[in-house]
C-alpha cells in the first residue's frame, strides 16, 4: 500500500514550495487509495515554534490537504530514536566517537590543506584488527554511523532520474550528540521506516541527504522508499522565491482573496503537466497524478496565471459562499446592509470580472453605501438636455414592471422620445444612483437596487 508523508520543519509559515510538496504527496496517496502522513520535524528547538506548527496545519486545512495519520512530532519520539541508536551500537553499524570538536576541526583543517574533501578521519571507527585509542577521561562520546567505505549509493529519483553518489563523498555521520539527542538525517530515516513510507516527495534541497538516509535505512534493515526531489519554485525574475516577490506564505493568499481551489490548481500545474490541461478539479488531479510528467526544471511562479485561475473559480463559485467570504471585508469598509440588495445576488452580478474576493468586495460596495456623486461630474453629466428625460424616467419607474427587460425597454422609449443616446442618460443615472461612473450594466444595477431606493435617490436630484 502506498504511504506518503509531508514532513515540514515548523520554523516559519507554510510556504508555496512546501504546499506543493504536500499537495503532491497527498494526491499520490489519494491516487492509490493510500495513506498520507503528517510529520512535524521539530527537533531544531531554537527555530521550531508552536505558532509555526499551527501555521502549517492552518495552511493545509485551508487547502483541504487532510492527513490520514499524524501529526507525529519528532520531539515525542526521542525514546524510539535512542532505542535505534542503542541497537545500531550493538550491531556494530554505529560506533562511539570520542574525538573532541576541536580535534575534528583540526582533522578537517589538515584535509583541506591537503586539498582533500574534509571529513572525519575514522580515528574511532572500529575495524577488525584495529586497536582504538584510549578513551579520554570525562569526555562524552558522539555516536557515528559506520558509513560504507566503498561503492556507491544509487537511486532512481522519480523526478530527476538516476542519481549516484560515491560513499567516499560521505562522512561517518554523527547520529547522536554527546547528550544523546539524535540528529536530523537519522531521525528522518527512522521515521520513514517506522511510518512505513513508500514514496518520499520533497524539495531538491534534500538531494544531498538522500544517500545518507539510504545508507542508514540499509544498516537498520529497513526497506527503501522511492524518492522524488521536486525542483524549487522561482519568482518571475528567475530568482529563488522570497518575500521580495510578494506573498510566499500560503496563508497570505486567503487574506488577499484567493480561493483554495485556484491555489491548488495552480500549484498542481507548477511542476507537473497533463497534456494541455490547465483547469481541473482536485478529484481530477488525484485521478491523474501518478508521478509521471513531473517537471525536472525549476518552475517560475506566475501571479497573472494564478489570478486568472482565481477569476475562473470565483465565476464558478456558489454566490452564497462568495458572500460569506466577502462580507468581513465589506463590514470593515463600512458597508450598510440594512434594506440593501441581497449580497449573493449582487456578487453574482459582479463576479465576472474580478480576480480576487477582495476586488469583488470592493466592487460590491457600491450597493452598500450612500452615493456621494462628485459635484463637478454631476454638472458635466446632468445637463439641462438630460434632466427632462430623467424626470420622465423617474415618473415611469413608479409603475414599470421591475425586471431588467422592462426597465431596459422603458429606458429606450424615454431616450427615443427625447432624442438622446443611451450614455447621455446612463451616465448621470449611474452617478445619482451609485456615486460612480463605472458600474455593471445599468439595467441590472437598477433592477437589483429595487424601485424604492431608485425613486428616493432620483428624487434628491430632480
Ligand atoms: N523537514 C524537511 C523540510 O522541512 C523535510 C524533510 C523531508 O521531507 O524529508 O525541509
Amino acid at each position: 500500500p502506498v504511504r506518503t508523508r509531508f514532513a515540514p520543519s515548523p520554523t516559519g509559515y507554510l510556504h508555496l514550495g512546501g504546499a506543493r510538496t504536500a499537495l503532491y504527496s497527498w494526491a499520490f496517496a489519494r491516487h492509490f487509495g493510500g495513506t498520507f502522513v503528517l510529520r512535524i520535524e521539530d527537533t531544531d528547538l531554537e527555530r521550531s515554534t508552536p505558532a509555526a506548527v499551527q501555521a502549517i496545519i492552518d495552511g493545509m486545512q485551508w487547502l483541504g490537504l487532510n492527513h490520514d495519520e499524524g501529526p507525529f512530532y519528532q520531539m515525542q519520539r526521542m525514546d524510539r530514536y535512542r532505542e535505534v541508536v542503542a541497537q545500531m551500537l550493538e550491531e556494530g553499524t554505529a560506533y562511539l566517537c570520542y574525538s573532541s570538536p576541536d580535534e575534528v576541526e583540526a582533522m578537517r583543517e589538515r584535509m583541506r590543506a591537503a586539498g582533500e574533501k574534509p571529513r572525519y578521519d575514522g580515528t574511532w571507527r572500529p575495524e577488525p584488527g584495529k586497536t582504538l585509542p584510549a578513551i579520554p577521561a570525562d569526555r562524552k562520546p558522539v555516536v557515528r554511523f559506520k558509513n560504507p567505505l566503498d561503492g556507491d549509493v544509487t537511486w532512481d529519483d522519480v523526478v530527476k532520474g538516476t542519481i549516484t553518489i560515491s560513499n567516499k563523498e560521505m562522512d561517518d555521520l554523527v547520529i547522536a550528540r554527546p547528550d544523546g539527542t539524535p540528529t536530523y538525517n537519522f531521525c528522518v530515516a527512522v521515521d520513514d521506516w517506522d511510518m512505513g513510507i513508500t514514496h518520499v516527495l520533497r524539495g531538491d534541497d534534500h538531494v544531498n541527504n538522500t544517500p545518507r538516509q539510504i545508507n542508514i535505512l540499509r544498516a537498520i534493515g529497513a526497506p527503501l522508499p522511492l524518492y522524488g526531489h521536486l525542483p524549487m519554485i522561482l519568482g518571475a525574475d528567475g530568482e529563488k522565491l522570497s518575500k521580495r516577490h510578494g506573498a510566499v506564505s500560503v496563508m497570505d493568499y486567503p487574506a488577499q482573496g484567493y480561493l483554495p481551489e485556484a491555489m491548488l490548481n495552480y500549484l498542481a500545474r507548477l511542476g507537473w503537466s497533463h497534456g494541455d490541461d490547465e483547469v481541473f478539479s482536485m478529484d481530477q488531479f488525484c485521478e491523474w497524478f501518478n508521478l509521471d510528467h513531473l517537471t525536472r526544471s525549476a518552475a517560475q511562479f506566475n501571479n497573472e496565471k494564478l489570478a486568472w485561475l482565481n477569476n475562473h473559480y470565483i465565476k464558478q463559485a456558489d454566490n452564497q459562499r462568495l458572500a460569506d467570504l466577502a462580507m468581513p471585508h465589506m463590514v470593515d469598509d463600512g458597508a450598510n446592509f440594512d434594506g440593501a440588495p441581497a449580497l449573493p445576488v449582487v456578487l453574482g452580478l459582479m463576479k465576472e470580472r474580478v480576480n480576487t474576493i477582495n476586488e469583488l468586495a470592493d466592487a460590491a460596495m457600491l450597493f452598500y453605501r450612500e452615493p456621494k456623486p462628485d459635484a463637478a461630474l454631476l454638472t458635466q453629466h446632468l445637463t439641462d438636455a438630460v434632466k427632462p428625460a430623467l424626470a420622465q424616467f423617474a415618473e415611469r419607474c413608479k409603475t414599470v414592471e421591475w425586471t431588467k427587460e422592462a426597465l431596459s425597454a422603458m429606458m429606450k422609449e424615454v431616450l427615443a422620445a427625447h432624442g438622446l443616446k443611451m450614455p447621455q442618460m446612463a451616465m448621470p443615472l449611474r452617478l445619482i444612483v451609485t456615486g460612480q461612473l463605472q458600474t455593471p450594466a445599468i439595467d441590472s444595477v437598477l433592477q437589483i437596487f429595487g424601485r424604492d431606493v431608485i425613486l428616493s435617490r432620483l428624487s434628491k436630484f430632480l
